[in-house]
């Protein structure tokens, strides 16, 4: 709706910045992050986010916490969008803090194009993943020279076999990279017997690390065959990342 009063108006100086905000820690905030929350009107925010890092924010700013509002946990991406919209058209520095990454499993360019279709200027600043840095914060390097070549990141949240999985685990299990799941946790056990069904060794070394960047950080190692039960029996939970292969043993 370009050309609308209401695009007008936040040409004005309504803006949308999404921020990146890293695995928890505010320490791992990018300094144009850390820029743009000082500089918002309002922050919307979600519970991966670096929370920290809103304390020291004056108190005229206003902080939506997405996952605060009534029905907190399911509220709609559409509720959201039309939360970014609104508060920008009224001329207000929006920022949109995630956790992590915006654009990895984050809905990140939804908010972009629900931003732009409004007519309302949008800026992205990336973050620091937890795909890498949970791994890395427990001493699990993606990659290493004549360990593995590449790692592939996907989504746990269904489960190999579900029909709305696009995921081929089979080929995973083959692909001789680094495998990193996030949303892993509750389907761990469906997602590690399909991998040794489709051929990978149950020796192979693996890892979850839960609540990377916080004081409460746990790292469990096992090995695929074994990793779901000891997860469960150490009572891990979200939000975890899960790494598969050689690596997780270095
Ligand atoms: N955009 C985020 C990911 C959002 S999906 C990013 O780039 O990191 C949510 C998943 O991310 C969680 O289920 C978990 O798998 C992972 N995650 C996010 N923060 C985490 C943390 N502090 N420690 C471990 N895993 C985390």
């Amino acid at each position: 709706m370009q050309g609308s009063p209401e695009s007008t108006r936040s040409a004005e100086g309504g803006t949308v910045t999404l921020v990146g905000g890293g695995p928890a820690d505010p320490g791992l905030l990018t300094v144009a992050g850390q820029a743009a929350l000082a500089e918002a009107d309002v922050v919307v925010t979600d519970r991966l986010a670096p929370l920290a890092a809103l304390d020291s924010l004056p108190p005229h700013v206003e902080i939506i916490d997405v996952a605060k509002i009534p029905h907190g946990r399911s509220t709609s991406q559409e509720t959201i969008n039309a939360l970014l919209v609104e508060h920008a058209r009224a001329g207000r520095r929006v920022v949109r803090l995630k956790g992590g990454d915006s654009f990895v499993f984050g809905r990140g360019h939804e908010e972009v194009e629900a931003c732009r279709e409004a007519g309302v200027p949008t800026r992205v600043i990336p973050g620091v993943t937890s795909a890498i840095s949970a791994p890395e914060l427990a001493g699990i390097p993606v990659t290493h020279r004549g360990v593995s070549q590449g790692f592939t990141v996907v989504s746990g949240h269904v489960p190999p076999g579900h029909p709305d999985s696009t995921v081929d685990w089979a080929a995973l299990a083959r692909s001789g990279t680094t495998l990193v799941v996030l949303m892993g946790i509750r389907t761990l056990a469906a997602i590690t017997a399909a991998l040794v069904d489709a051929g990978l060794d149950p020796a192979t070394p693996a890892a979850v690390v839960a609540d990377a960047a916080r004081p409460s950080q746990r790292t469990v190692r096992a090995t695929v065959g074994d990793l779901a039960a000891r997860v469960v029996a150490e009572q891990i939970g979200a939000p975890a990342v899960v790494v598969i292969g050689p690596v997780a043993a270095l």
